[in-house]
């Protein structure tokens, strides 16, 4: 079985890669020759990974799956949510929004944060959707180098370092990514 993980996120593709079963071959957006933005202009996350499935579908005729993700903080009213990756401008930059969401919580006390996945797959026609949810707190500073995006400055619960301290197999174990890919994968065997 073939599948387009409809992504140009290599970290995301890493990730995802190691929780597929060998018998589904993961094609890249590349492999299609889809080398423009997909667009995710909706205002839920759910939204956005309907929105990117149904973009390769329509444009290029391949069943895929497609994962949005949001960081939620408790005490900013779940932001930046939906806006994470354009959180401190446009050219979403990943320092910038840790450091814009530092600065907004520097005078909270209230750290409580939640990473939210909603992954949509289509497959035969019908648009399917699997969420996964990792709570967590937003750190005073940045900690670890692995992983990409808000990973140095989120701690998952029950654990004592973030997501850029911890190797792939445990992000993915506890991640929010993670527990939404065993969902579809569950799906796809079924
Ligand atoms: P998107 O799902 O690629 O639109 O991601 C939205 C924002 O969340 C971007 O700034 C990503 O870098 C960030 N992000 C998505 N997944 C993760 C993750 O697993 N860890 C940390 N940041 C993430």
């Amino acid at each position: 079985m073939q599948l387009v993980f409809a992504t140009n996120n290599l970290n995301k593709i890493k990730e995802v890669q190691t929780l597929i079963p060998k018998h589904i071959k993961l094609l890249s957006l590349k492999d299609i020759g889809c080398f423009e933005e997909v667009p995710e202009t909706q205002n839920t996350i759910k939204g956005n990974a309907i929105q990117k499935v149904e973009y390769i579908k329509n444009n290029y005729g391949y069943d895929c799956f497609a994962d949005d993700t949001g960081l939620e903080v408790e005490a900013l009213n779940g932001e930046p949510g939906v806006f994470s990756a354009r959180y401190a401008g446009e050219q979403r930059d990943a320092n910038n929004n840790i450091n814009k969401l530092l600065t907004e919580l520097s005078t909270k006390d209230n750290k409580n944060a939640q990473f939210k996945t909603v992954i949509a797959l289509h497959l035969n026609d019908q648009i399917k959707t699997f969420p996964g949810i990792c709570e967590g707190e937003i750190t005073d500073k940045k900690h670890g180098k692995n992983g990409f995006g808000y990973d140095p400055i989120f701690k998952p619960k029950g654990y004592d370092k973030t997501f850029a301290e911890m190797d792939l197999n445990l992000k993915n174990s506890i991640g929010h990514r993670g527990k939404a890919i065993t969902k579809l994968v569950k799906f796809l065997n079924s």
